[in-house]
């Protein structure tokens, strides 16, 4: 059951095949037996999900189910979520149960998903590599040794290893589709502004976005269709009709113009990871699109850019979590200060402290305008990068991440080489464009993703360029080992 696709699960569901409990159980009995090798996820809700099964049996039965009823989906662990414990990968967080739900989880819920638990993710989803987690770092499926990337790296190993039928991530500089890359998985970020913000815990406020992780570009069409849409309680959401995206999978792409930066295939990328992109490109002409030579002149300003913008934003965030209001408290505090200062050195682990320290240096008096000011102006630049680029192009392509999972341990004592890391999906952020990622051909048995970038709100073309490549491909398909 767990290599089917929703809609044959959602079609096997309503033929009463097997039920939605049975399926639940299927993937809890999975997390059982598989999730010990992975830790990918950090709390289970086995009895919740259980009767939102039920719930879903009943209303298979009366024949008012969508395409998500009964289909047993992960969460990662940003969304808050009634009842169950949302904990941001932080010890802040350890024993915080949401009083509500965020919008995202609300209206999957009420689509009938069931929700099978949280998923590990970086500490306040900074990190690209899983390994910045209160809760442990998470394995990839495809290489124990190795990181599922970050910061949804556990949504991404969980819907690898077919622990759940999709999963929801975050994506502030590159978390869904980095992840989604060295997991062999399909991982779309939508447009800035596409999916609400309410109830997802902020990082930083203007890159955050929701998307999903799935293991094609049509389940992901579904969970979309449903996660997608206007929401009142989140200023910055966009109030921009939600097309069909299931509808669109199968639009003809003849003629379809692929710009390819030659920013995204210089130096630093791995020659290997690079030949398995070109082949996919290749596909993608025998498939009759065009290819267009393009430049992002300001691609390599975007890292530098993203972390002042990054902490900057995370700073004032997470300045909440003060040991006053919710969230972590240290013992018997002398005074006000030493709550404060002992509640967030023992709440908050090593990446989010340097980044509160960066973001705060970055927006002090004196460098206000020589850092942040500044880096906002060159976010300007790369956006109008892409804006060129579009006058020419439909989408644009690439690799997701220069190279393959690499070791667990391997950069956790050089952030500057971990954040490069997202070298190829940070700038899509800085725009607030739509990006994906892909499995194409792996290199040694590992997953490489392709990156395909959109203009705004194009979210149905990605998915309809994705799913006819799917449609002709068969890398997306293969389990890993083990996990079959
Ligand atoms: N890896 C990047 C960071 O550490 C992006 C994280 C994300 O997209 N949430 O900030």
């Amino acid at each position: 059951m767990q290599n089917k696709s929703i809609a044959q699960l959602a079609a096997e569901l309503r033929l009463r095949t097997y039920s939605s409990v049975e399926l639940t159980q299927h993937y809890l009995e999975r997390i059982a037996r598989l999730d010990p090798r992975l830790n990918s996820f950090i709390t289970l809700a086995s009895a919740s999900a259980l009767a939102a099964a039920e719930r879903a049996d009943q209303a298979i039965k009366s024949g008012e189910a969508g395409p998500l009823t009964g289909i047993p989906i992960a969460h990662k662990d940003i969304f808050c979520t009634k009842g169950i414990k949302t904990t941001c990968g932080s010890r802040m967080l350890e024993n915080f149960v949401a009083p509500y739900d965020a919008t995202v989880v609300e209206k999957l819920s009420a689509a009938g998903a069931v929700v099978l638990g949280k998923t590990n993710m970086d500490e306040f989803a900074m990190g690209s590599s899983n390994e910045t987690s209160y809760y442990g770092p998470v394995s990839n499926p495809w290489d124990a040794t190795r990181v599922p990337g970050g910061s949804s790296g556990g949504s991404a190993a969980a819907v690898a290893a077919r622990l759940c039928a999709a999963a929801t991530g975050t994506d502030t500089g590159g978390s869904i589709r980095q992840p989604a890359a060295l997991c062999g998985i399909t991982g779309i970020k939508p447009t800035y502004g596409r999916c609400s913000r309410w109830g997802m815990i902020a990082f930083a406020s203007s890159l955050d976005q929701a998307g999903v992780m799935a293991l094609s570009a049509a389940d992901a069409a579904f969970v979309l269709d449903e996660m997608a849409g206007f929401d009142e309680r989140d200023s910055t959401s966009a109030n921009v009709a939600v097309p069909d995206y299931v509808d669109a999978l199968d639009n003809d792409i003849k003629g379809l113009r692929i710009g390819l930066p030659k920013e995204y295939f210089g130096e630093g990328l791995d020659a290997r990871v690079g030949a398995s992109v070109q082949a996919a490109i290749e596909e993608y002409q025998r498939l009759g699109a065009e290819i267009v030579d393009i430049s992002l002149p300001n691609s390599a300003l975007s890292v530098p850019v993203y972390y002042v913008v990054a902490p900057a934003e995370c700073s004032s965030n997470l300045a909440r979590f003060d040991g006053v209001r919710y969230g972590h408290r240290c013992d018997d505090p002398k005074d006000l200060e030493d709550l404060y200062k002992r509640s967030r050195a023992e709440g908050f682990g090593p990446e989010v402290q340097r980044r509160v320290m960066i973001g705060t240096y970055v927006l002090s008096a004196g460098y206000y305008d020589a850092y942040y000011l500044k880096a906002q102006k060159i976010r300007q630049l790369i956006a109008d990068d892409f804006a060129r680029a579009f006058e020419q192009v439909d989408v644009i392509m690439g690799p997701t991440c220069p190279t393959t999972a690499f070791a667990l341990g391997a950069k956790t004592d050089d952030p500057v080489s971990m954040y490069l890391n997202d070298i190829y999906t940070i700038a899509t952020n800085l725009a607030g464009l739509p990006g994906m990622s892909i499995p194409v051909a792996p290199v040694d048995g590992l997953p490489v993703g392709l990156q395909i970038i959109g203009n705004y709100f194009e979210e149905a073309r990605l998915l309809n360029v994705a799913h006819r490549l799917q449609h002709v491909t068969h890398w997306h398909q293969g389990a890993p080992a083990g996990f079959e």
